[in-house]
């Protein structure tokens, strides 16, 4: 059975030579490719989020971007902070970028103490941490205004966490949706 990465990966602009051999005959591309167009009229959110995440697709990471930008402005939000918010909401359901301060490894060096201790900025996880403080500084930023914690708080933070939980459902029933088609397509290949 081949995995839900393996789909997005293949039918990704990057990869046009993989396909993967089953036990009787090849999941090309094309299969590949008709899976996702089954799912993708239905779940046009989900698949950009997958595409985006997994595939590292620039094309669905902009459309996503546009979306979400969307999904915002009709909320109220002005299209400069629905822009930097769609951006940040994105960035955080596609995956998070690595903290600045220990470039990725969760660690700094001391030089006083000759010694490594957890990077503060980000606890040591590696990954900036997603904070509404920091998304503050980084909405204010995006949109060259200045948003204080406590104005992210009362005019942004719900709105932001609806997008989040918005995306993260889009995939959640995309990613569904796809793995029940492709056990149909192998039911019926293990079976011709
Ligand atoms: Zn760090």
């Amino acid at each position: 059975m081949i995995s839900l990465e393996n789909v997005l990966m293949m039918t990704c602009i990057k990869s046009p030579q993989l396909s993967a051999p089953m036990s009787r005959g090849i999941f090309s591309k094309e299969d590949a490719l008709g899976v996702l167009a089954l799912v993708q009229s239905k779940h046009k959110l989900g698949m950009l989020v997958l595409q985006s995440k997994i595939a590292g697709d620039d094309a669905a990471t902009s459309k996503l971007n546009r979306t979400a930008s969307m999904l915002l402005i009709q909320r109220g939000f002005s299209e400069v902070i629905a822009r930097g918010m769609a951006f940040l909401a994105t960035r955080e359901v596609c995956g998070v970028p690595r903290c600045e301060v220990c470039h990725g490894t969760g660690e700094r060096l001391s030089r006083r103490y000759s010694k490594m201790f957890e990077c503060q900025a980000c606890h040591g996880t590696g990954k900036i941490l997603l904070t509404a403080a920091n998304l503050a500084v980084q909405l204010s930023t995006l949109t060259g205004q200045n948003i204080t914690n406590r104005v992210f708080h009362a005019a942004y933070y719900d709105d932001y966490m609806d997008i989040i939980n918005e995306l993260h459902s889009a995939e959640t029933a995309a990613s569904y949706a796809i793995r029940e088609k492709l056990e149909l397509t192998f039911e019926q290949m293990e079976v011709s």
